[in-house]
Parts: C-alpha cells; sequence; structure tokens
C-alpha cells in the first residue's frame, strides 16, 4: 500500500530505470468494480471502440486487473455504440421445403420457377445486339429449360414462355421474382420488370396455372433457381468472356449444350450398389437415363407386345425412377445446411437496420411495423418504417439493435447515439449481472 493508500503490486521490473513508477508498481483493481468499469469503459472510448489488444496493453501500463480481457468484452457488449457497429441479421433456423420442392409423381416442370440472366452480347451482321436468357427450373427434379429472349419486354417474355409450354407441357405453378431485386437494374427497368410480371400473371394465370412471386431482396427464397443461373454461368463461361461475340445460332447451341450439362448433373452423391447404375440425374425424368444415350432397360423382346404393353411399361420404369428419387434424393434435401440455432424473432416495434448491398455506416434504420409469421409460424419477413418510407423486407436482411427502444412514440431519431448507455452507480456486481440492457421505459 502506498502512501495515499493505494494496493499496488510488487512487480519484477523494479531495478529498470526507464519504466515508470505505476509500470513496475500497477495498481490493483478489482475487477468488477464500479471504478475499474468506468475506467475500462473509458480506454474502450478512448482508443474509438476498436482494437481490444491496444486497451488491454494500455491499461497495463497503470493496472492490473484481473481478467481484463473479460472485462472488456463485458463493456464493450454493454456499449451501444459497438452494439450497433456490429450488429448483423440473425436468421431463423431454415424454413421446411415447400411443398413443389417435395411432390413425388408428376410431370417435371409442374413447379417452375423462372429467372433471368444476361444481358449475353451476340453478333447480328455487323452490329452487337443484347440477349438475354430465360431460366424455367423444374423444382421438384431440378431440371432446368433454357430460352433465348431478344428484349426484356413482355411480349418476348410471354413467347420464351409459350415456346416453353409447348416444349414441355404446361406447369400448374409459376413462382418468380417480383424484379425489384434484379442486380444492376435501374428503377425504369424495373418498372417494366414489374409491369411485365402483372402481365404475364394476367395471360398465363387461368384454371390449371397459378403465378407466384417472392417477396423482394430475398434471393434465397429463390435458392432453387439462384443456385442454377449459377451453374449455367459457369457452363456458358466460355463464350460470355470470348473476345468473338458469337452469333445467335452459336449462342443458342452452347445454351442447349449447359441446359444438357446441367440437367445430367448428379442430384445425389449416395455410393451406387452397383457399378453400373447411375447416379440420378434430372434427365432420368426426362430422358429415361443420365444423358439418354442408354436405352431404358426392356425386358420384353416379342413383336406382339401392343403399344399399350410399352406404355405400361415406361410408366413403370417412370415410377421406378421416382421410388428412387424418394429413397435418395428426398433425404438429401431434408438437411438444415446452415441457420440452425434459434433466435429471438423480430417483434413489432424493434428497432433494426436494414442491411443493403451499400457500406455498413449508410445502412438504414427503422422500426418494425408488422410482422409477417411463414407456415412454420417463424417470422421471415417484416414491414420496417424507415424515415425514408415503409419497406418489406425478409428478416436475413434485418439487424435486430438490441438496444432501448420501447414504447418511444414516432420513428426513431436517426442519429447515431454519442453517448455511452450509462452504467449504474452502486454495488459492485453490475458485471455479473446480464449483459443485455434494462428496458427502460
Ligand atoms: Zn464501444
Amino acid at each position: 500500500m502506498d502512501l495515499d493508500g493505494v494496493i499496488r503490486m510488487r512487480g519484477r521490473i523494479g531495478a529498470s530505470w526507464y519504466a515508470t513508477h505505476d509500470a513496475k508498481n500497477p495498481i490493483i483493481l478489482p475487477k468488477s468494480h464500479q471504478i475499474t468499469l468506468l475506467l475500462v469503459d473509458s480506454y474502450h472510448r478512448r482508443y474509438h471502440h476498436a482494437n481490444q489488444e491496444t486497451v488491454v496493453n494500455e491499461l497495463r501500463q497503470r493496472f492490473e486487473i484481473s481478467n481484463l480481457r473479460t472485462v472488456i468484452k463485458q463493456t464493450a457488449r454493454r456499449c451501444i455504440k459497438c452494439r450497433i457497429a456490429h450488429a448483423v441479421p440473425r436468421t431463423p433456423p431454415m424454413a421446411p421445403l415447400p411443398e413443389q420442392r417435395v411432390t413425388p409423381f408428376v410431370k417435371p416442370f409442374t413447379f417452375v420457377g423462372l429467372d433471368y440472366f444476361g444481358p449475353l452480347t451476340v453478333k447480328v451482321g455487323r452490329s452487337e445486339v443484347k440477349r438475354w436468357v430465360a431460366l424455367f427450373t423444374c423444382l421438384t427434379v431440378r431440371a432446368v429449360h433454357l430460352e433465348v429472349v431478344h428484349s426484356l419486354s413482355s411480349e418476348s417474355c410471354i413467347l420464351a414462355i409459350r415456346r416453353f409450354i409447348a416444349r414441355r407441357g404446361a406447369p400448374s405453378e409459376f413462382f418468380s421474382d417480383n424484379g425489384t431485386n434484379f442486380v444492376g437494374a435501374n428503377s425504369q427497368l424495373q418498372q417494366e420488370i414489374v409491369a411485365r410480371n402483372t402481365e404475364l400473371a394476367i395471360t398465363f394465370t387461368n384454371t390449371n396455372t397459378r403465378w407466384n412471386f417472392n417477396p423482394p431482396g430475398a434471393p434465397h427464397m429463390g435458392g432453387a433457381w439462384e443456385r442454377l443461373v449459377r451453374s449455367v454461368k459457369n457452363a456458358i463461361g466460355t463464350i460470355i468472356d470470348a473476345p468473338r461475340r458469337p452469333t445467335d445460332e452459336v449462342l443458342e447451341t452452347v445454351l442447349l449444350d449447359a441446359e444438357a450439362m446441367i440437367n445430367s448433373r448428379p442430384l445425389t452423391y449416395i455410393p451406387l450398389e452397383t457399378a453400373d447404375e447411375e447416379s440420378l440425374t434430372p434427365n432420368h425424368f426426362l430422358l429415361g437415363s443420365s444423358s439418354g444415350a442408354k436405352q431404358p432397360r426392356s425386358e420384353i423382346k416379342s413383336d406382339r407386345v401392343s403399344l399399350r404393353g410399352y406404355w405400361n411399361l415406361s410408366q413403370h420404369l417412370t415410377d421406378l425412377i421416382w421410388k428412387r428419387w424418394i429413397k435418395e434424393y428426398l433425404p438429401v434435401i431434408t438437411r438444415r445446411c446452415r441457420w440452425f440455432e434459434e433466435v429471438r424473432d423480430v417483434q413489432e416495434g424493434d428497432l433494426v437496420l436494414i442491411v443493403g448491398a451499400e457500406a455498413r455506416n449508410h445502412y438504414v434504420r427503422g422500426r418494425i411495423e408488422k410482422v409477417f409469421p411463414g407456415r412454420d409460424g417463424r417470422i421471415r419477413q417484416a414491414l420496417v418504417r424507415t424515415a425514408n418510407g415503409i419497406y418489406k423486407r425478409p428478416v436475413v436482411k434485418l439487424a435486430l439493435l438490441d438496444v432501448a427502444s420501447h414504447g418511444k412514440p414516432g420513428p426513431t431519431s436517426l442519429e447515431p447515439p454519442s453517448a455511452h448507455q450509462p452504467l449504474r452507480v452502486g454495488g459492485c456486481c453490475d458485471a455479473h449481472q446480464a449483459p443485455r440492457p434494462t428496458r427502460s421505459p
């Protein structure tokens, strides 16, 4: 204890002439005392809420605090500025797959996802013109069908869908983006796409076919076909990057090659029982085998077998393929590969940041107006009121700001809070209490 009554540690570097008195004999502080917490908090702010190791080092120059790193972490966890800076969206566990992904014994392309990608540039005569690709995905067997579209207009899209229906049959349900999340699309283009989608929905919705939209800003909700867009782009990457522009004819051929390649990819990676057995592929449902080259095995050799007999046989073979699909493919997609942990659902009144493509400090802050529970009761979409208007967003784009916010009227003040949350005075056990702040009235 020194002359001022402060307990100091007798260090081992007393002989060092250049170390200060404080460094040689640091002041011993209890880790959970209010003074310690205020002190750590002050250093945390002095070093701009960053770099825990700097704070450790600076504090060690003068003080000896046990479990220092833990104390600093607790301080950062209580700090509102840090909490806002580090807020990330917490996603509820993956939803059960929609019915369309798990319905066996339907015709391929009964449930279809539609997406566009492009533009690709082709050469027509001496000029270069743009082409887009409409990608139709069967949500059940994951087969793709590609159509070249010459413009983004409704007419062009309707023609592409008619070509698709002519060759693959009419689907019972269409799913598509509602166009507002087309990357890089400007507002005029977005309006066109929205208008086009409305027209499509009117044209193709009838007693047999229904049109559905995904919410904007949620590409993962169309994960089934967004993933395939990437596969197609990889498959045709060589011609996209080629210095010489392809002609329309070349583009169409390459696209159909890509289609065949993707439709012959294995759906499962289950080791096969026999060597001559193939993995299940989308082409099994379209062509009967992975490449269509291998004829379906036929035990019936007699010429006298009628057409009906062959038809029954082909039905039987189709059933066999579907049985394999149930046995081999369904167990693969039942796994939840991410977003396992339980998180608190957002509620009305919560303060959130809307995570977008812009830099983190430009994220828009808002308050949840309304939540939309999914089929499993979890909240996956919400209406958010911001200073600029009301937005509908999936919760994966909403970072919950876990700060005391309930009960304040109106939209939130949008300035970043400059001060720390005040630490409560009195008692020495604050650090042992829950790190979350009490919700102030
Ligand atoms: Zn901080």
